[in-house]
């Protein structure tokens, strides 16, 4: 697992590729669809493709990571875990 935070004022971006959302992005380059909430310990289902950045290492890159509703919505300064193999980078 790796820790993330929560990316502010990413809402107005949208995929280059002309996905419809972050969600049919991510499937499209992950070649498998949304399951779980990629936040560790949430079960709840993923509904949104959130903007996170890692929060420990020199890594500077966005990535797109599956997030349900309820951990996408919590901006904790402190970050969060969230499944490594679920962060897909963004090259925009
Ligand atoms: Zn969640």
């Amino acid at each position: 697992m790796v820790k993330v935070k929560n990316l502010n004022g990413t809402s107005n971006r949208v995929p280059l590729d002309g996905s419809s959302s972050w969600q049919e992005w991510w499937e499209k380059k992950k070649k498998r669809k949304f399951g779980e909430c990629s936040r560790i310990n949430c079960s709840v289902k993923a509904e949104v493709g959130a903007h996170v950045q890692k929060a420990l290492i020199n890594d500077r890159r966005w990535y797109i990571v599956p997030l349900c509703r309820a951990c996408n919505s919590s901006k904790s300064e402190n970050g969060f875990y969230v499944d490594e193999k679920d962060l897909e980078p963004v090259n925009q």
